[in-house]
């Protein structure tokens, strides 16, 4: 039995680009007012996700998909966030764990990393870390120095050596 499935476009991420209205085969989109619009949804063809597939945004989404079905653009970028490295510089009460942190946070702008630096600095969290003596240095859950102060290069080696995406290219 068919059902009542048609795309709907979401304005606040709509870019306006056309690639849903130029794409689809069967008429559905108009391009009005300079604005895409879905203008004759009965048109769709019940399983086809082709506009959506392509839409740069996401912005398109069908009115009674019940097939699991969500837009390649949004699970990249979810995708990309689950492999975003996570870094924690433990200590905050004396001026080597601020210095520490700091360090860190220069190695990461440095590599040129869109990764915010967690800084850690009560000591029953840190316990729970697993670690015993600050300053220290966690990367993506492996505890990876304890007990010294880094520099800059050597936060920066680190980085570079446990981090699970510390390329900065972006197509990793
Ligand atoms: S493809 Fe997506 S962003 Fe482009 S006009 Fe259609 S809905 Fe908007
Ligand atoms: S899902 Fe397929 S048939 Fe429906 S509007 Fe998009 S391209 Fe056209």
């Amino acid at each position: 039995m068919s059902i009542n499935w048609y795309p709907e476009i979401n304005y606040k991420l709509c870019l306006n680009c056309q690639k849903c209205y130029h794409k689809c085969p069967h008429n559905v989109y108009d391009f009005i007012d300079n604005k895409v619009i879905v203008a004759r949804g009965n048109n769709c063809i019940q399983g086809c996700h082709g506009c959506g597939n392509l839409c740069p945004t996401g912005a398109i989404t069908y009115v009674n998909d019940q097939t699991g079905w969500t837009p390649p653009v949004l699970n990249k970028k979810i995708e990309k966030e689950n492999k975003k490295m996570v870094i924690k510089a433990l200590g905050g009460c004396c001026k080597k764990s601020t210095q520490n942190y700091e360090n860190v946070c220069l190695a990461v702008k440095e590599l040129g990393l869109d990764v915010e630096v967690e800084h850690v600095s009560d000591m029953n969290e840190i316990m729970k870390l697993g670690v015993m003596a600050t300053p220290g240095l966690i990367i993506d859950n492996k505890v990876v120095s304890v007990g010294r102060m880094l520099t800059v290069s050597q936060a920066k080696e680190l980085i570079e050596r446990f981090g699970k995406n510390s390329c900065c290219c972006g197509n990793c």
